[in-house]
């Protein structure tokens, strides 16, 4: 079946799966989504039976079905190879009777690069296709993980540019250096005075630009996105729900066609949305946990079904979730508004303009797979220690929100599903936060890098190499701007 895309903001719309990776965005602002989900045409007990680039293939053929399957299997092959340090790609491992999906065994140690480490091979394969000539200009805000993971993706990658955008006091010390010391001549870092609301919509704001668009064109450039509006970021993500629910096949710890719940940390809303698909096209999934930090704007839209993003904008622990606007909620919004365009188109404007908007009580009844709840700082920092202490079990800040969520979900409503917490981070990246919450009544000396090592020591856990090959690492990317001036920076940036 030839799956093709339309956007979540004009019904008109028709573009096959290469044509969206490349735009990343509509035309009218809007999202791409599949004009018609399919269905696996594999058994769970086939999918049992694969690796993860087995099920990587299977699951995604079917979303980007103008990809043949030599083009597929060869992005697959080079993307989910030794950049892992682990045959396994998204290990699952088991503690307090809960079942942590791993998605940091990539190069920058956070689950972005499941999707990351792919998406480049997709954007080229998707330009010849298309036989784009112009050179493809990858432009991406970050909180913090996207940011490295498309870098580090896109660095050397001929016939593209990549200008990456993050809150300059919005992201872990770590994170940051991540970014300015990427190397790559067509790697391009800016921090900005905002936050990652900013970030994103000055980007947005960029991509729609039309005179912009116009000059970029002229000058042999366009641009794409590396950021989860991008069908190309979506689609692999798909593919460790299914990976999760194989292994517990494979392990025994489930029946094929038995239920599961997925506990997602959510920021912008791409991950939890990658597993209601997976839910969608056959999974057997029970409920899905959506777990946020005090920027709790989803967990009340959940409770109340009004959106509201006018509230104080919090710095947490878990940076990568500080989010107030989940710009891939808007695909969920199309879904439950039964596929109208118009409809979706209203409340997004809505939101531009008054920051909020109510869902009718018909669409807050398609939202019974999803449960929302929160984490307030100090249960985080609980949580951490806890299962460190109890199950000797080390995971970060916004795995930790989702555990905590988890066990508010499971006391609340005595679900004995097993379950599955996406775990989106290794602590290695939060080592002040991790440490902190681990050893409260210790002061803390030197920098986040050499905190790695105490984290070390006292976990067990070797210092991965993403974090200790920061240390030398030479800074290459100084540059901060006004988040008013984005535009300027890529103009500059492009020669234009
Ligand atoms: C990006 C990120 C999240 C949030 O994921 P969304 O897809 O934006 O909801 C959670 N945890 C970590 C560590 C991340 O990097």
């Amino acid at each position: 079946m030839d799956v093709v895309y339309t956007s979540t903001r004009d019904a008109s719309v028709r573009v096959s799966a290469s044509q969206a990776i490349l735009k990343g965005l509509s035309d009218d602002g809007g999202l791409f989504v599949p004009v018609a989900l399919p269905k696996f045409d594999r058994t769970l007990e086939e999918f049992a039976g694969m690796d993860y680039k087995g099920v990587a293939y299977e699951v995604m053929k079917l979303l980007l079905s103008d990809f043949t399957e030599e083009e597929l299997k060869y992005c697959i092959d080079h993307a989910y190879d030794d950049k892992f340090d682990t045959d396994e790609i998204a290990p699952l491992s088991e503690a307090e009777g809960r079942y942590f999906l791993e998605l940091y065994h990539g190069k920058t140690i956070a689950f972005k690069d499941m999707a990351l480490s792919i998406l480049p091979h997709l954007m080229i394969t998707a330009a010849r296709k298309n036989h784009v000539t112009h050179e493809i200009v990858i432009l991406t805000a970050t909180s913090g993980d996207t940011g490295k993971a498309a870098l580090a993706g896109f660095a050397d990658v001929p016939g593209t540019k990549i200008i990456v955008f993050y809150p300059k006091n919005g992201v872990s010390p770590i994170q940051e250096r991540q970014m300015v010391t990427q190397k790559g001549d067509n790697t391009f870092v800016f921090g900005i005075h905002g936050n990652f609301d900013d970030a994103q919509s000055g980007v947005k704001k960029i991509f729609s630009d039309k005179e912009l668009a116009a000059v970029m064109d002229k000058a042999g450039y366009q641009f794409s996105s590396a950021n989860s509006i991008n069908i190309g970021r979506l689609v692999p993500q798909i593919v460790y729900y299914v990976y999760a629910y194989s292994r517990l096949v494979a392990n025994d710890r489930i029946h094929a066609g038995d239920k599961v719940n997925f506990v997602v940390p959510t920021g912008n809303f791409g991950n939890i949305l990658a597993a209601y698909y997976a839910k969608q096209m056959g999974l057997p999934v029970n409920k899905l946990i959506c777990a946020s930090n005090s920027n709790k704007v989803l967990c009340d839209f959940f409770h109340t079904g009004e959106y509201d993003r006018n509230r104080e904008f919090i710095l947490t622990t878990s940076p990568s979730m500080d989010i107030l606007i989940s710009s891939n909620l808007e695909r969920l919004i199309y879904k439950i508004t039964g596929e109208d365009a118009a409809r979706t188109k209203a409340f997004m404007e809505q939101l531009t303009s008054t920051g909020r908007y109510t869902i009718t009580p018909d669409m807050r009844e398609k939202l019974a797979d999803f449960y929302g709840n929160f984490a307030t700082e100090e249960e985080d920092a609980a949580e951490i220690r806890h299962m460190f202490d109890d199950a000797g079990y080390l995971i970060d800040t916004h795995t930790a929100v989702a555990s905590c969520v988890y066990s508010k979900y499971v006391k609340e409503t005595g679900d004995k599903t097993p379950s599955v917490i996406a775990s989106t981070a290794s602590p290695f990246k939060f080592t002040r936060s991790v440490l902190h919450a681990i050893r409260p009544d210790e002061e803390l000396k030197g920098d986040d890098l050499d905190l790695a090592d105490e984290l070390s020591s006292i976990s067990g856990v070797p210092v991965p190499k993403a974090v200790s090959e920061l240390r030398t690492a030479e800074v290459r990317h100084t540059a901060v701007v006004d988040g008013s001036k984005m535009k300027e920076a890529v103009e500059k940036t492009l020669g234009l």
